[in-house]
């Protein structure tokens, strides 16, 4: 979409009806009509045409939420876009919504760690059984399908460990095997990379990250093909899930410097990571920053750029150097969420990565996820830099 959509994303939504550059913050429950046959055609028009705002009550949304619907069905070129109260929210709606009782879900090892909570421990309350498949083993997952599978949940690349699949061979497999696919897109939202387009089903982003990339709300939307839009929609009635309207436009407002942020995370990310895969005491860089390493081939392959996440593996028998390193950072907060114009540091313990069965790290090798802020990329690399010497 190039150009045209960064032109788009900051000229759409204008409300003109009251002369301003974007739209007022509706917030209702009740919307009010003007006869009983007026709600009747409302309702019908709906039912005709379910990715048009004619609502009759406040759970589906305001003109508020519905504007940013439709920008984010626009960027993710898909059928329908769901918006959720968080990103997690998203992947609930997603999962639950596909899924019945003894079905199976294939998930890949390096899930977000509620995902694997929800999947692998929630889900069995329906007797619903979650497998996890190696992301770096495309046959590993092939072996995995039977009768009873279902869902195929990718995320791309994978939390802490940014593993990148090749994302069409699976969905090749999926349709053959008339499975359905849904992938985690927050790392490179639907700016760098269009899942719907290369044919999964479903397609989630936390808004809270790099949509609102100001650390100051939450969301999620899913966005879906219309191979599941009857299931999704059945679910999205009885979930109660709803972005309210001081959020939607929170993130409407973030949402207009989406491609000028992500750029410049990109062009942080790339000089840090360079810096980083320098040192020594860093054995592994999480980031396509090189030609011709594994990681960088299947990023090249699907997506337009990278975000400003990272993560790096650090080898040593001292964990609490390694501690000392982090906790030395000064322009680093520390924090779980990302996506903000911040920098943000975390240590991913061996506890928090235990329950992995293909993609867990050695006693001695520690994980650092890093999000790489707006910030002079000079002052965090020299951040950093003074910190490392702390490293034993
Ligand atoms: C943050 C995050 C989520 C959850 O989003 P929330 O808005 O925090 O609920 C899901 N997946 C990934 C990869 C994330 O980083």
């Amino acid at each position: 979409m190039g150009n045209s959509f960064k032109t788009f994303l900051k000229h759409t939504a204008k409300d003109f009806r009251n002369q301003s550059v974007n739209p007022p913050v509706v917030r209702a429950s009740t919307i009010i009509f003007k006869s009983m046959q007026d709600i009747k055609k409302t309702q019908s028009k709906y039912l005709k045409d379910p990715v048009s705002g004619n609502f009759d009550y406040g759970r589906q949304g305001t003109s508020t939420t519905y504007a940013l619907q439709q920008i984010l069905r626009k960027i993710e070129e898909c059928y329908k876009v769901y918006l959720t109260p968080t990103g997690f929210g998203a992947i609930f709606l997603g999962v639950l919504s596909v899924l019945k009782p003894d079905d199976e879900i294939l998930v890949t090892d390096s899930v977000y760690s509620p995902s694997r909570l929800l999947t692998d421990t929630y889900l069995k309350k329906f007797n619903i059984r979650a497998i996890f498949y190696n992301p770096n083993d495309f046959n590993d997952l092939k072996s995995k399908i039977t009768k009873k599978t279902k869902l195929i949940f990718v995320e791309n690349p994978g939390s802490n460990t940014f593993e990148f699949q090749d994302l069409s061979k699976i969905v090749a497999l999926a349709k053959k095997n008339k499975i359905y696919t849904a992938i985690d897109n927050t790392w490179g939202t639907p700016y760098y990379l269009k899942p719907i387009k290369l044919g999964f089903d479903m397609s989630i982003v936390s808004a809270t990250k790099y949509y609102s990339g100001h650390s100051d709300v939450m969301g999620g939307s899913l966005a879906i093909s219309k191979r599941v839009f009857k299931l999704v929609e059945a679910t999205y009635k009885v979930s109660g899930l709803r972005l309210g309207p001081d959020d939607a436009y929170l993130i409407l407002r973030g949402i207009r410097t989406l491609d000028v942020r992500l750029e410049k995370h990109q062009e942080n990310a790339l000089k840090v990571s360079k810096f980083l895969s320098k040192q020594k005491k860093i054995i592994k860089v999480f980031y396509p920053y090189k030609k011709g390493s594994q990681n960088y081939k299947l990023w090249k392959k699907y997506y337009s750029g990278a975000s400003g996440l990272l993560g790096f593996k650090i080898k040593s028998k001292n964990k609490n150097s390694v501690l000392k390193f982090i906790n030395s950072l000064k322009l680093f907060g520390y924090g779980f969420s990302w996506g903000g114009f911040e920098s943000l540091a975390l240590y991913q313990t061996h506890q928090a990565l235990g329950k992995r069965q293909f993609t867990h790290i050695n006693k001695d090798e520690h994980i650092i996820r890093m999000h790489i802020g707006l910030e002079d990329p000079k002052d965090i690399i020299d951040d950093i830099k003074q910190a490392l010497k702390f490293i034993k």
